[in-house]
């Protein structure tokens, strides 16, 4: 049974409820009276419910489509400005055993080169991700518990927070790492950190179980119900995602937004980020043609604008798995967090790998740093190297409360330009850096607040003299 409150998968991921959505999506895809009531309440900041967002995705109007791509691209405008958060993944460890047919990092994969970092290579990879100007990171391992044990990812994000190296450090550690225990997750919210991020993979249970065939994450339902540990161990943030090519996307897609309700109906606050990653060609032969369930590029992008349109108050993430073409289009459509300069191998900041013995998948957008912060300014975004919320207590439900009220302007907006001063200082080419104050100097007016306003003429005049690390 159907049961958005259940603590248990089979029943907030109902597989019946999936079926009967995706019935009524088809039955309803041309019925344009309830498609404009749809649209009107999503216009109003609502969200929709997985089967509103059902119907979206089956509906071919052409007009519907432009609509809906319009709404998207403003409702990201309205809550979110033309801020774009930026981070970079940091992969400790591809030790792993699992057998996710997917990914070569599975157990079985013996060409695969294993390596762990120390927390001396940890270091060198940290430095080499401050030169370049992150102050983000998404912790990345396999799941191995005797090779990467919760004590060694714990020791890793203290020496993470730790590396105070020229102006640089990491300030928000977000950790992707395999479904644990309420413990775990506790501990991991102890050592102080942003998002914890899982993706699903998929929803279909029986898909599911076929392509995780051995190992801990064979388990569907632990699997499933890891953010109800997480929330319980007391970590608010969190992070979903799909692996969008491995199964039916219709009912992933209807799968991630009853994921949502659920963790909004007994947390009262819904995941902080949802991602969309897409199956990348890998070593070990992996291929996406392979799969059969690709996800062709018109239909990602109306799985973007339908999940910005959904769920409005949650970040969404595109990674450098697409293309350059690929995260400008997703931008458009209301992504509002993008990686940059990613390495997918262990230890890849310090020793780019020419085979990628190492790597998890191919990465698509080459571009460094700079390249991808001087884009994102030309095409009118400012890039983002805030992390302020969290380390203000501005978690789960208060940045919720926070971005319902629109008084994310006040705050999001001055720290975006605050940290971009402070990469332009450090970090940028001379080319950049001019674009960027360009830039700067026309987005100190729109902070509404002329208070914050002032304050931030000053902070930046800070910065500029030296000082760093101030936020709102
Ligand atoms: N090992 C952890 C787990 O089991 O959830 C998570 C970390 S894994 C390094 C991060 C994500 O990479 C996986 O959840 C999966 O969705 C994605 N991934 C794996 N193989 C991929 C591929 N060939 N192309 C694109 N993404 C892939």
């Amino acid at each position: 049974m159907y049961d958005v409150k259940s603590k248990l998968a089979s029943e907030f991921i109902n597989h019946d409820e999936i079926l009967a959505t995706l019935e009524y999506a088809e039955k309803n895809k041309n019925n344009r009276e309830l498609i404009d009531s749809i649209l009107e309440k999503a216009a109003e900041l609502k969200g929709l419910t997985h089967r509103e967002a059902a119907v979206l995705l089956e509906c071919e109007l052409e007009d519907v489509k432009d609509k809906m791509y319009q709404l998207a691209r403003d409702i990201k405008q309205k809550i979110y400005g033309n801020r774009i958060v930026m981070f970079a993944p940091l992969y400790l460890s591809n030790y792993c055993v699992n057998g996710c047919v997917y990914c070569p990092y599975h157990y079985n994969n013996k060409n695969m080169k294993r390596i762990k970092l120390t927390q001396e290579q940890i270091r060198r990879e940290v430095t080499a991700l401050q030169d370049m100007g992150h102050k983000r990171i998404a912790l990345e391992t396999g799941e191995d518990p005797v090779n990467n044990p919760i004590e060694y990812i714990l020791e890793s994000i203290q020496t993470i927070y730790s590396i105070k190296h020229k102006n640089g450090a990491i300030r928000r550690v977000n950790v992707n790492i395999a479904a644990t225990t309420v413990e775990n997750y506790r501990k991991l919210k102890d050592a102080g950190i942003g998002t914890y991020i899982l993706f699903q993979e998929t929803y279909h249970r029986e898909t599911y179980e076929k392509l995780h065939p051995t190992g801990p994450k064979h388990d569907y339902d632990f699997h499933t119900e890891a953010m109800d540990r997480a929330m319980e161990g007391g970590i608010d943030d969190v992070g979903l995602g799909v692996l969008f090519g491995l199964n039916l996307y219709r009912y992933d897609l209807v799968g991630l937004l009853m994921h949502a309700e659920h963790l909004e109906a007994v947390y009262g606050v819904g995941p902080h980020t949802i991602s969309v990653p897409r199956l990348r060609p890998a070593s070990d032969g992996i291929s996406p043609d392979d799969f059969s369930n690709a996800v062709p590029d018109d239909v990602f992008e109306k799985i973007i604008a339908i999940i910005r349109i959904a769920v409005p108050y949650t970040g969404m993430i595109i990674s450098t798995r697409e293309s350059k073409r690929m995260r400008q289009r997703a931008l458009e459509l209301g992504v509002s967090q993008i990686s940059g300069a990613s390495s997918t191998s262990v230890g890849g900041y310090v020793e780019p790998e020419e085979d990628d013995e190492t790597a998890q998948f191919d990465i698509s957008d080459r571009r460094t740093l700079d390249e991808v912060v001087r884009w994102l300014l030309e095409l009118g975004h400012v890039p983002s190297f805030c992390t302020a919320c969290y380390r203000e207590g501005r978690t789960g439900d208060r940045f919720m409360r926070l971005a319902k009220t629109g008084q994310i302007q006040n705050c999001c907006h001055p720290n975006a330009l605050l940290t971009l001063k402070e990469y332009l200082e450090d970090y940028a080419s001379p080319e950049t850096k001019r674009i960027g104050e360009e830039v700067i100097a026309k987005e100190i007016n729109n902070v509404p607040n002329e208070k914050v306003r002032n304050l931030l003429v000053e902070r930046l005049k800070e910065i500029k003299g030296g000082k760093r690390d101030f936020r709102f």
